[in-house]
């Protein structure tokens, strides 16, 4: 059986971390960490998220504000709330939660945020500055990933690495992360999307897969090689009326008949979630330190 990349262990064990090194730099006098969440509106999942985000911040010791509008706020007024928080030096890192509304460009509201405030590592000059390998707040899900990888000490260097997807915010990230020439890293990365043909036949060469294509048990067993390292990104709610909540979470990957093959996997839920909202403590504390930005 494959070993379990556990995310909800390694964030717990990282969550300590960081609030040990919070209570460290606050006592030396340094700025208790402020995160400030934008949500628009009131999607389930984007509800249960922030307030995820906002539960982590206490249990490490940092401060919190969420910034709430309706669905109908106008773009006008979503930017000069980010624009407020720019400017309020009490805040260290803000994200503003996906999906908007249509009627605003993601765009401009990412522009518009300060990039040192980008604990998501989404404006242009973060995304830039991990292209070039520069000190940069890593987006959550990319970062959360490579410190997965690094704690359980899974080899990348030489490996083939197909990842599936070129999201900004998840497949074009890792998949320069793991190119780079640093551990983990150097591996031999092909990105694959909606367009790409003989999926199967990639897949099967790949020594690890990252897949985050958001579509439910996509990757199958005959995709993949015996002893491959898989990480599963996706996660899609599937209505369940056995469920309490109504729906189940499912990933990319049929896990019941990939993770026999499989060196190592992530479960879902319980692998890449939880260190995604790790990876954006770590980057709000760095926020706080000013370690990217002076
Ligand atoms: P996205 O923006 O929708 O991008 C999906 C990517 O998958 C696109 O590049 C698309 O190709 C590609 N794709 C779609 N169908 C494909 C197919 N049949 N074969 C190959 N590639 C295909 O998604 P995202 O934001 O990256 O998120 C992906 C998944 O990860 C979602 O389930 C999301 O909920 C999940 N997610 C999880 C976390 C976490 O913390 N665990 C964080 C972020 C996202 P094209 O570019 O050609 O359209």
């Amino acid at each position: 059986m494959p070993h379990i990349l556990d995310g909800k262990e390694l964030s717990a064990l990282m969550k300590e971390q960081i609030k040990k090194q919070t209570a460290e730099w606050v006592s030396q006098g340094g700025k208790k960490p402020h995160l400030a969440a934008i949500l628009v509106g009131t999607d389930g999942a984007s509800e249960t998220y922030v307030a995820s985000k906002i539960k982590d911040c206490e249990e490490v010791g940092f401060d919190s504000t969420l910034v709430r509008f309706n669905d109908d706020v106008s773009e006008d007024e979503l930017l000069n709330a980010v624009r407020d928080i720019n400017n309020n030096p009490d805040i260290d890192g803000l994200i503003v939660q996906s999906p908007l509304p249509k009627h605003i460009s993601d765009e401009k509201v990412i522009e518009t945020i300060l990039p040192s405030k980008d604990v998501d590592g989404f404006h242009p000059e973060n995304a830039g500055r991990l292209a070039l390998g520069m000190p940069t707040y890593v987006s959550a899900t990319p970062a959360g990933i490579m410190f997965l990888l690094e704690h359980f000490k899974v080899e990348t260097a030489g490996k083939n690495c197909v990842v599936l997807g070129r999201s900004h915010i998840v497949g074009t990230p890792v998949s320069l992360l793991m190119s780079r020439n640093t551990y983990p890293g150097n591996a031999t990365v092909t990105i694959c999307h909606s367009k790409t043909q003989n999926l199967a036949e990639i897949t099967k060469q790949a020594d690890i897969i990252i897949a985050a294509i958001g579509k439910p048990e996509f990757l199958t067993a005959d995709m993949v090689k015996d002893g491959a390292v898989v990480v599963d990104v996706g996660i899609t709610r599937i209505p369940d009326a056995t469920k309490k909540a109504g729906f189940r979470l499912a990933g990319d990957v049929k896990y019941s008949e990939v993770a026999p093959k499989c060196s190592f996997i992530t479960p879902v839920p319980g692998g890449v979630g939880p260190m995604t909202r790790t990876a954006l403590l770590f980057n709000t504390l760095k926020a706080a330190k000013k370690e990217v930005y002076i």
